[in-house]
């Protein structure tokens, strides 16, 4: 029986809240902090004041941090804030000996570019402290990886080429907002794009290349090539892989948007004087822009997250895709989130449970296609993210 400590308490945040609170019998013990306390008020009162304590943090602080988890002595953290505080947080947990889960990898907020570099470093300091950490339990990085390690187990000798396929067909009526937090969503899709081929990577302008899939449950979509973080540990981990590639769709109204906010300075990162006051455009357009959060009740439709995997099985080529399909409007009848935040929550608190009950349980710094994939995958069946394979 586990005590844990959700660290972020925005739209993925409730989601793992309410999941974990779904799984009493693993997560004995929750305690949810972030930086804004009426937000852990808000889901506290929603999910009963008995079943989780509330705290607030700073989790920039390093010292405010250990103190907290101090108070607290929880077995993990969950880190569901923004990629900008992985570091603080498994510097806190390395200092307190406890084991850490993350969602997406580090990211500066000075420089619009993630990668593992930083994290991995961490490895041989939380082997000798003897404690783990999962770096991203979400969906995609997270599911798409545990794809990939369940295809490569039961489906081929080799992979050779893996495209990565995430459509996210909702409709929340505004004619612009982005469904995850707004300054991570615009720094990923404005950035270059990159994939990687016979051993290594391609650079493409943003939006450069374009296919056209066709997603179950929800039909032909254009899909754009972008760099995704999960690709940087799969070359890693997939033996035989040539090519690996990562696609989105995006509609017409989303990249007008994008390129006029772009074209006029908008998306910047650095600061610029205005009215003798200092202010980044990004993080002032995010003042404007819909609270991820709050476009819940207002969202229709599905996203189909899945991948795509060519390789060989007993001398013969083989092609399997595999995906999950998930409804916007049931997972606000579920959890008060759409589904891009229920998609990456869930698989969060299927980590933390893999991670509490022992299955998934190694000192040091893990990627999720590092461990068995058999057991999440039907924890995935059990919890709400069901999936279907098809050889295609
Ligand atoms: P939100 O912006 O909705 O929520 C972030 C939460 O973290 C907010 O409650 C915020 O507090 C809190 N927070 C931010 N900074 C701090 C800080 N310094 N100290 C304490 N708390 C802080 O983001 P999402 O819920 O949409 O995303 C959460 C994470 O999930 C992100 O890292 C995102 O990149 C990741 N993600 C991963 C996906 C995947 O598939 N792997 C997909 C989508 C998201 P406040 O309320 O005060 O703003």
């Amino acid at each position: 029986m586990a005590n844990i400590l959700i660290i972020g308490a925005g739209g993925v945040g409730r989601v793992v809240v309410h999941k974990c609170v779904q799984n009493r019998e693993v997560f004995e013990k929750i305690t949810l902090a972030s930086r804004t306390l009426s937000r852990c008020e808000t889901l506290q009162r929603e999910v009963g004041v008995d079943n989780i304590d509330i705290a607030q943090v700073d989790a920039d602080n390093i010292p405010e941090l250990v103190a907290l988890i101090q108070s607290i002595k929880p077995d993990m953290v969950l880190n569901i804030a923004l990629p900008y505080q992985d570091l603080t947080i498994m510097q806190a947990c390395l200092e307190t000996g406890v084991h850490y889960l993350d969602t997406a990898n580090y990211e500066h907020p000075d420089s619009a570019k993630f990668e593992y570099k930083e994290q991995w470093a961490f490895n041989n300091r939380y082997k000798d402290a003897g404690v783990m950490a999962l770096l991203g339990s979400g969906f995609d990085p997270g599911v798409t990886n545990v794809f990939c390690a369940y295809v490569q187990k039961h489906y081929f000798d080799e992979i050779f080429e893996i495209d990565i396929l995430d459509c996210n067909a909702g409709d929340h009526g505004y004619p612009f907002a982005t469904n995850f937090n707004p300054e991570i969503n615009l720094r990923e899709v404005s950035s270059k794009g990159r994939y990687w081929e016979n051993g290594e990577w391609i650079e493409t302008e943003p939006m450069e290349i374009k296919m056209v899939w066709d997603y179950p449950q929800i039909g032909k979509k254009d899909s754009y090539l972008l760099y995704h973080e999960e690709m940087e540990s799969l070359v890693k981990h997939i033996k035989g892989l040539k090519r690996i590639r990562f696609f989105m769709t995006f509609g017409e109204s989303y990249l007008t948007h994008m390129k006029s906010l772009e074209n006029v300075g908008m998306l910047g990162i650095k600061e610029v004087e205005h009215q003798g006051m200092k202010i980044v455009p990004m993080e002032f357009l995010k003042t404007l822009l819909p609270d991820p959060a709050s476009l819940g009740p207002r969202t229709t439709g599905k996203t189909n997250i899945g991948i795509v995997a060519k390789g060989m099985k007993d001398g013969k080529q083989k092609c399997i895709y595999i995906y999950n399909v998930c409804d916007h409007e049931e997972t606000f009848k579920e959890t008060g989130a759409q589904a891009v935040s229920y998609t990456t929550g869930v698989p969060a608190m299927i980590g933390a449970k893999l991670m509490m009950q022992g299955i998934w349980m190694q000192k040091g710094v893990w990627n999720m296609e590092q461990f068995d994939p058999d057991p999440f995958m039907e924890e995935l069946n059990n919890q709400g993210l069901p999936w279907f394979v098809e050889e295609l």
